[in-house]
């Protein structure tokens, strides 16, 4: 597609994606990286649901929150109170990163572009 444009045009129009990107960043809501896994316990206590010899029933469910800032992996458990909110954070996370890679693929494009011009 790059190549089929004028230089001029496909300038124009990547600079026309990047700030449309940059406009979906300036609308994105909490974030906050990460995964949650789910996880069911046995407390050990003697005669709990959980040590049944018949039907153990394990408690939770818990969720497990893990990610890794700055080299640093940190693991939380999270409220069921608050999952709603932290998986919708997620979900901002993951857009947030997905609107990055596709700006930073479109500025490699317009670097590329301008150095067409140049030449
Ligand atoms: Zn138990």
């Amino acid at each position: 597609m790059l190549t089929e444009m004028k230089p001029n045009q496909s300038i124009q129009n990547l600079e026309a994606r990047i700030a449309h990107l940059k406009r979906q960043l300036q609308a994105q809501g909490p974030m906050r990286p990460g995964s949650l896994s789910r996880q069911y316990n046995v407390c050990g206590k003697s005669g709990c649901r959980c040590k049944d010899p018949k039907h153990p029933r394990r408690h939770g469910p818990y969720y497990q929150l893990n990610y890794v800032y700055r080299g640093k992996k940190t693991s939380k458990f999270i409220r069921r109170e608050v999952l709603k909110q932290v998986q919708a954070e997620l979900a901002n996370y993951k857009r947030f990163r997905r609107l990055t890679e596709q700006w930073i693929g479109l500025a490699l494009n317009l670097a590329q572009a301008k150095e067409k011009l140049a030449a």
